[in-house]
């Protein structure tokens, strides 16, 4: 953990939802710098080094797709995108450009935060390259090393291709995966149109680790987008 106060750069063009950001993040103790236009931001990002971005999609001088694919050429800053309800194509090209997340205009202040301090977990984790062999969220527990999966102290034997994909959600646990990162680390890049797969390993997930399969409390579905874990 580090001590200074991280910082958040704010691009987004609406004077009004920069304010509820800067007036909310500044208050839980978070550094805001801002910018109007993709290209400040892109500059900012350079300049400034931010600990994280909210890059709204729709901006005037360039998209927000456009912006985090350019930022990914150089930076592991994570993303967090910002979009309108019903663009849900645009955050996933987002997501596949390699954003981290996205909030759904309107959203609350709770949700901002919480994804803000998920995203910044994972930045952090990743930057120490420390990696848990086991994973524990309420009654799961999964055991990187030996490859098992407890529900409350029972094993569940999972197929392999159930196991890969159970893996990847919880390494990523809080983490919004799209259905084409998804299929591509599961089954390879020439089923990342497979959706339907994906429905049945979920399926089959849910009845193996969830108390009641049609209600998941770990295996959320994101309506058009993809799949997350939620950690306990
Ligand atoms: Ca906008």
């Amino acid at each position: 953990m580090k001590d200074s106060p991280s910082t958040i750069l704010i691009i987004e063009d609406e004077a009004q939802i920069r304010h509820f950001l800067r007036a909310t993040l500044t208050n839980h103790g978070y550094q805001l710098l801002e910018a109007a236009t993709a290209s400040h931001g892109i500059a900012q990002t350079a300049q400034r080094q931010p600990d994280l971005i909210l890059l709204d999609l729709g901006l005037p001088d360039q998209d927000g797709i456009e912006v985090t694919r350019q930022l990914r050429e150089w930076s592991t800053v994570p993303i967090i995108v910002v979009s309108a309800r019903g663009q849900e194509q645009d955050k996933v090209d987002a997501l596949d450009a390699g954003a981290d997340d996205y909030l759904t205009k309107p959203f609350g202040v709770k949700e901002l935060l919480a994804r803000v301090r998920v995203a910044l977990r994972h930045a952090e984790r990743s930057a120490a390259g420390t990696e848990e062999p086991t994973f524990v969220s309420g009654r799961l527990h999964v055991d990187f090393v030996h490859r098992q999966v407890f529900v409350d102290d029972r094993e569940v034997h999972l197929t392999p291709n159930e196991y890969k994909l159970l893996l990847i959600l919880v390494r990523q646990a809080g983490k919004v995966l799209t259905h084409r990162q998804l299929l591509k680390e599961v089954w390879g890049l020439a089923y990342t149109n497979e959706n339907h797969y994906l429905r049945v390993y979920m399926g089959q997930l849910r009845h193996k680790l969830e108390a009641d399969p049609t209600r998941p409390v770990y295996l959320l579905t994101e309506p058009g987008i993809g799949y997350r874990f939620k950690p306990e």
